[in-house]
């Protein structure tokens, strides 16, 4: 292997930990799965934001083979 090439480090998004970008860092640029799924979790509340309101359909008279 040639020692010519210096691993790239950056930052992890969510907690600032240098990372070193590579094939070998399957979360970059973040630093573990655990800050990838936080940011993506995050990103996700951001933007799907919707008033969450749950209406129970009654069981009514449905067709009585319908198994669920
Ligand atoms: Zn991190």
């Amino acid at each position: 292997m040639t020692a010519s090439s210096t691993p790239r480090v950056v930052s992890c998004p969510c907690c600032g930990k240098p990372v070193e970008w590579g094939p070998v860092n399957a979360w970059r640029p973040f630093c573990s799965e655990r800050c990838k799924l936080i940011d993506l979790g995050a990103w996700a509340t951001e933007r799907y934001r919707v008033p969450v309101t749950e209406e129970k359909d009654e069981l009514e008279t449905r067709d009585p083979d319908a198994t669920s």
